[in-house]
C-alpha cells in the first residue's frame, strides 16, 4: 500500500518541528532543555514499551531485570551528585513529585505555606493547581519588594501562627534564591516539613551553583529534570530522611503512577553523568550568560528588573516590555522572528493580567548547552534591540536569527560516543 497522505503528515509536522526549534530559532524558554543525542539514543530504547510497577527487584511483573538495573544505577548518581541520601524518579513529572510529597504532607482542610506568587511560586503549589486539587489550603507568605524574595521575618511569624502542615519553597519565575536557610528553624519549630521545589534550578544544584537545600534544612526536594537539568521530562523526590523518604516513596505506585515511563531512566542516567563531568562547568556558564544578557539588554534600552541587586544569580531574567506593548505582544513579536520566550507576570502585576502581563521570562540555559557564551549574549542583545525596539522588518530578522543559530547546532558538555558502533540499526532524527 502507499504511504497514506495522513501518515505523511505526521511525519512532516515532526520533522518541521525538528528542523525549526533545533536549527532556526534561538530558544530562551526558561522551562526547557535538549538531550544530549547519546542520552536521546537511549531513549529510544524498548523501555519505552514495558511496565515495572513497584519497586526495583520487587516488581509485580516479570521481565523487569534490565529496568531494575537501570532505575537503582539513575538513583545511585542522582543520589551521588545531587548529593541526597535517598531518591526516586518514578515520578513522570516535577507536578506528579509535588502531588505526591503534598498528598502525604496534607489532609484536605490542612494549610500549606507557599512562596508568594510575586517571588515566583508554580501553579502546582497553589488553590488552582495540586495543592487545591488536593483539599490542601495555600497560604502565600509575605513579600519582600525590595529583596525580590520572601520577607523571613513576616513570613516567619506567620509560619508560628499558622503553624502549617508543611511550607513549599522554590518557583518558576526566579532570579534570586529563596531563604530555606532562614526559613528552615521556624518550619521545625511547629513541627512542619519544608519542601523545595527545584525544577528549575536542579540542574544548578548539581553543577553547584545554586545551594542544595537538603543542605540547609529542607526535608524533601521536588524536582524535573529537563529544565536546567539537561534530562529528558521527568520528575524525582529527594531527601536526607529515610523515614520522611519512605512514606511519599511507598505511595508513588500505587497512587500516583502505573508505569512511570521507563525509557526516561537510561536518558536520566545519561544526564547525571553528563552534569556528573561537565555540570559546574555548564552551570557556570549559565550563570554567567544569565546575567550577561540581564545587562546587554539593559544597556539597549530594556527595562530589566532586579537591577539593584545585580539583575539574577539564576539562569533566568525577566524584562518589564510595558513600553513595548506589553509580554504577550513582545513574545509573539519574538516568536515572529524566530527568537522564542514567554510573557510573564512580573512580581508588581496583578494575578488578573496573567494573559497581558508586563513582562517576558527568558532562560539562557538550553543556548548554554548549544556553545553560547557572553558574546554571544550581546548578540542576542542586538538581535532583541533590531526586533523589538527598532522595529526592523521582521522576515528579514527572521532570516538573521536563523543564520546566528545554525553556528550553534552542536550540543556541548557532553562525552562523543560513537552510537554507530553499538548499532545495527540507526533511527536518526528526522531533521
Ligand atoms: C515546571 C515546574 C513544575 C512542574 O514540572 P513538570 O515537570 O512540568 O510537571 C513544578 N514546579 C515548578 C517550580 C516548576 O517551575
Amino acid at each position: 500500500m502507499d504511504i497514506p497522505k495522513e501518515l505523511e503528515e505526521v511525519i512532516n509536522i515532526t520533522r518541521q518541528e525538528n528542523q525549526w526549534r533545533r536549527t532556526e530559532t534561538i530558544n530562551l524558554i526558561a522551562s526547557e532543555n535538549v538531550m544530549s543525542p547519546t542520552a536521546e539514543a537511549v531513549y529510544m530504547s524498548d523501555f519505552m514499551a514495558r511496565y515495572a510497577e513497584g519497586k526495583p527487584y520487587k516488581r509485580f511483573y516479570q521481565g523487569t531485570k534490565y529496568a531494575d538495573e537501570i532505575e537503582v544505577l539513575a538513583m545511585n548518581l542522582m543520589n551521588d551528585i545531587t548529593p541526597a541520601k535517598f531518591s526516586d524518579l518514578r515520578p513522570i513529572s516535577g507536578t506528579i513529585a509535588n502531588a505526591a510529597v503534598f498528598r502525604v504532607l496534607g489532609n484536605p482542610g490542612d494549610k500549606a505555606l507557599i512562596a508568594p506568587v510575586q517571588a515566583g511560586s508554580h501553579v502546582s503549589h497553589t488553590k488552582f493547581g495540586t495543592l487545591g486539587t488536593l483539599g490542601i489550603e495555600h497560604i502565600e507568605m509575605p513579600y519582600d519588594k525590595d529583596r525580590m524574595n520572601v520577607d523571613v521575618d513576616k513570613a516567619g511569624k506567620m509560619i508560628e501562627e499558622i503553624r502549617p502542615k508543611f511550607v513549599v519553597l522554590g518557583g518558576s519565575l526566579y532570579l534570586f534564591p529563596h531563604p530555606t536557610k532562614e526559613l528552615s528553624p521556624y518550619v521545625k519549630s511547629v513541627n512542619a516539613k519544608l519542601v523545595y521545589d527545584a525544577a528549575h534550578v536542579y540542574g544548578l544544584i548539581v553543577g553547584k551553583v545554586w545551594s542544595n537545600p537538603l543542605d540547609e534544612g529542607a526535608d524533601y526536594m521536588t524536582t524535573s529534570t529537563h529544565k536546567t537539568f539537561p534530562g529528558p521530562q521527568g520528575g524525582s523526590i529527594l531527601s536526607n530522611n529515610e523515614e520522611d523518604f519512605k512514606k511519599v516513596s511507598r505511595t508513588i505506585f500505587p497512587w500516583f503512577v502505573s508505569n512511570h515511563h521507563l525509557h526516561r531512566l537510561p536518558a536520566t542516567a545519561v544526564a547525571l553523568i553528563e552534569m556528573k563531568y561537565y555540570g559546574k562547568e555548564y552551570a557556570t556558564q549559565i550563570i554567567k550568560n544569565a546575567k550577561k544578557l540581564a545587562e546587554a539588554l539593559a544597556e539597549r534600552g530594556f527595562n530589566v528588573i532586579g537591577e539593584h541587586l545585580g539583575y539574577t544569580k539564576s539562569h533566568q531574567t525577566a524584562v518589564d516590555v510595558r513600553k513595548f506593548g506589553g509580554g504577550a505582544k513582545v513574545a509573539k513579536l519574538l516568536e515572529s522572528a524566530n527568537i522564542i520566550v514567554n510573557k510573564n507576570l512580573l512580581p508588581y502585576d496583578s494575578p488578573e493580567s496573567v494573559n497581558d502581563p508586563s513582562g517576558i521570562r527568558i532562560g539562557v540555559q538550553e543556548m548554554t548547552r548549544f556553545g553560547m557564551k557572553e558574546g554571544e549574549m550581546e548578540e542576542i542583545a542586538d538581535l532583541f534591540k533590531q526586533i523589538v525596539v527598532e522595529n526592523r522588518d521582521i522576515n528579514e530578522m527572521k532570516k538573521k536569527v536563523s543564520e546566528f543559530r545554525k553556528q550553534y547546532l552542536d550540543i556541548k558538555y557532553t562525552f562523543n560516543v560513537d552510537l554507530s558502533s553499538y548499532s545495527t540499526k540507526s533511527i536518526p532524527m528526522i531533521i
